[in-house]
């Protein structure tokens, strides 16, 4: 039963029960009862039972009634999900209350949201989209449609886009892993950016915590496996930083206290990049040494043998090269910022 859910408030989601019942779930906010937001799709158990167990299962009708408007029925939902830690949950319903204008989506919003949720709602809310992940992907990382997931593209050559690994940066987020800015409303925009900065810069702390993976004749498929995955984390991070300087460059003109908080986050990007990007190195340095270890000990005639041997020769090239041109690792305008920065400094040593 579809009930009386307007066709614009649908979205729809399918889900298979335990009972082997597929359905599709309407995300409606302003209609709760199980009827009114579940269509039953179909049934995979035998047609006698089915209805029996279809109605076990069904719960028991509730009929919730928005107190205080849609705002407030909405603000519960979101609250709850909030509580739950449910970022995306939480984004989306604040984006569908915009969108049915029951939440303002202009530059009313600020005191909106100091009068219904206030100060501790607010900050939980930033939480949830800074913490909303990329649409696109999993993680900031997509399967390399170059080379079909493989690595390579010939005998003898290494697939550069992904550097052999087979994943790359997802194209959406730039590899963050994080929903674009774009979907974050204006006024919460630079406190967003604040978090995922903090964020970033925590992770990259986590990372080099942790050694990296030492190559050996013996484990040189699992160390590069593992150099791999860590230079994926990296360029997350990177991807990080290179949407938020974006962001900020696009923002409008922002008020004094706020365009020197905007400036202070650019720099502290900029300043953690050179600390990621030695990482990144470090990383290189060990996949070639992995790499070379497994031209080593492939067999001869062996298709392997020239493709590791290439490979290790294409790391050493990234090792020594400005930056990553052509692979998942290469982010333009996050290497500019950091050119500039450089810039700005020689300029005030020359004139000091
Ligand atoms: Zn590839
Ligand atoms: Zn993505």
């Amino acid at each position: 039963m579809i009930g009386a859910v307007s066709p614009k408030s649908r979205i729809p989601c399918r889900s298979v029960g335990p009972c082997g019942y597929a359905r599709v779930e309407f995300a409606n906010p302003f209609r709760a009862g199980y009827g009114d937001n579940v269509r039953i799709e179909g049934v995979t158990r035998e047609s006698g039972r089915s209805r029996r167990v279809h109605e076990r299962e069904m719960p028991r009708r509730e009929t919730v009634k928005p107190k205080g408007g849609r705002a407030q029925f909405i603000l519960e939902r979101m609250s709850a999900a909030l509580a739950r830690g449910r970022h995306a949950e939480a984004s989306r319903l604040f984006k569908e209350g915009q969108s049915c204008r029951a939440i303002p989506a202009d530059e009313h919003l600020f005191d909106w949201l100091g009068k219904s949720v206030g100060k501790r709602g607010t900050t939980l809310l930033v939480r949830a989209f800074a913490e909303t992940p990329c649409f696109f992907c999993s993680k900031g990382r997509e399967s390399c449609e170059r080379c079909d997931a493989k690595g390579y593209l010939g005998a003898a050559m290494v697939c550069e886009p992904c550097l052999g690994l087979g994943t790359t940066r997802c194209a959406y987020c730039d590899g963050s892993g994080w929903v674009g800015v774009d979907y974050v409303p204006a006024v919460l925009r630079l406190q967003v950016l604040t978090l995922r900065t903090k964020a970033a810069i925590e992770r990259l702390k986590a990372l080099v915590r942790q050694p990296l993976s030492e190559p050996t004749r013996r484990n040189c498929r699992t160390s590069l496996k593992q150099n791999g995955g860590a230079l994926l984390v990296a360029n997350s991070i990177l991807g990080t930083f290179e949407n938020i300087i974006t962001a900020i460059r696009r923002f409008d003109q922002l008020p004094p206290k706020e365009e020197s908080r905007a400036n202070t986050l650019v720099d502290t990007c900029v300043r953690t990049t050179t600390r990621a990007d030695r990482y990144v190195r470090e990383t290189l340095k060990r996949m070639a040494v992995a790499v070379r270890f497994m031209a080593q000990l492939a067999a001869r005639d062996s298709d392997e043998q020239p493709l590791a041997a290439s490979r290790a020769e294409y790391y050493d090239h990234l090792v020594g090269s400005d930056h990553y041109s052509g692979t998942f690792l290469d982010h333009p305008f996050l290497r500019e910022a950091v050119s500039q920065a450089q810039e700005g400094k020689e300029k005030k040593r020359a004139s000091g």
